[in-house]
């Protein structure tokens, strides 16, 4: 059963704790895409949707009245949307909080960068193609298979839906950029997986952002509940070397632009470069 909460925001906008942002803005709380690897669970206040996760989700009703009223004291920067949830999620298709929170930020000189993995975001490529300068749409894809996508993200789009988002986005001519990842051993860091990702970021001029599973404690026990073993989750950093090692090969076959979020495997060639804009 899925259960959805209005309550009142009383801010909108958050210090981002990442590097490449300057604020994070959550219309959620909670995601119903109920990826087993999720990182936000360990991170998010509300109770219920962290005990329920991916079947129980808050909605900030009033965050965009608030975002209105905060914007005219705080100084412009790069909004993250969102970090703790997903802004496109099924409950934006009917509350439209990422839609208007995007053009209240656009339209007053902050730049936003989108994460999803819904094509939901296509709706909202109005605004985002009249602000091509000042915002990009990242779509995280962990794989391919359907199948796959099923295991560790069993409420979330297919793959092959995300990866039509992309191209129709791409074709709007807005800055697209794909997540591949959370990368897990023995289950998404094969060749033939990265080689195609990098044949998507060809055909959509997307740059691609990689990173491996981050062992977080909720994750860690939702992963391990759906099967994967210890070892495939806390695997060392010769793994990671070797994976980022490879699929660094396959970008620089096709000429395509990556950084790993961790900066010690970054393909050298593209050393130096953000994420974003
Ligand atoms: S889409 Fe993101 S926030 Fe939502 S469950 Fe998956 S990893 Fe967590």
């Amino acid at each position: 059963m899925i259960t959805v909460r209005e309550i009142p925001a009383s801010r909108a906008l958050s210090k981002s704790g990442l590097p490449e942002l300057d604020y994070s803005l959550n219309p959620y709380l909670g995601c119903l895409h109920a990826c087993r690897y999720c990182f936000a669970v360990d991170m998010t206040s509300d109770k219920d949707a962290r005990e329920n996760w991916g079947h129980s989700v808050v909605v900030r009703s009033n965050i965009v009245e608030v975002l209105r009223r905060e914007i005219s004291r705080m100084p412009r920067g790069i909004v993250g949307m969102s970090t703790i949830t997903d802004p496109y999620q099924a409950v934006e298709g009917r509350y439209r909080l990422s839609r208007e929170s995007l053009a209240v930020l656009l339209q007053n000189g902050f730049r936003v960068t989108i994460q999803t993995k819904s094509p939901l975001v296509r709706r909202d490529a109005d605004i985002l193609s009249s602000h091509r300068s000042t915002c990009d749409v990242g779509m995280t894809l962990t794989s391919l298979s359907g199948d796959k996508s099923a295991v560790i993200e069993p409420g979330a789009p297919s793959p092959a839906s995300r990866v039509r988002a992309l191209e129709e986005l791409s074709s709007e001519k807005i800055r697209t950029w794909i997540f591949y990842g959370p990368i897990i051993r023995g289950f998404n860091d094969d060749r033939e997986t990265a080689e195609s990702i990098m044949e998507i970021a060809v055909s959509t001029g997307s740059r691609v952002i990689f990173d491996r599973f981050s062992p977080y404690r909720t994750a860690m026990i939702m992963m391990r509940e759906s099967g994967f073993p210890v070892e495939s989750l806390r695997s060392g950093m010769s793994w990671w070397k070797s994976v980022s090692g490879m699929i660094g090969e396959e970008a620089l076959r096709k000429s395509v632009r990556i950084n790993s979020q961790n900066e010690e495997y970054m393909n050298t060639s593209m050393s130096g470069q953000s994420r974003l804009f």
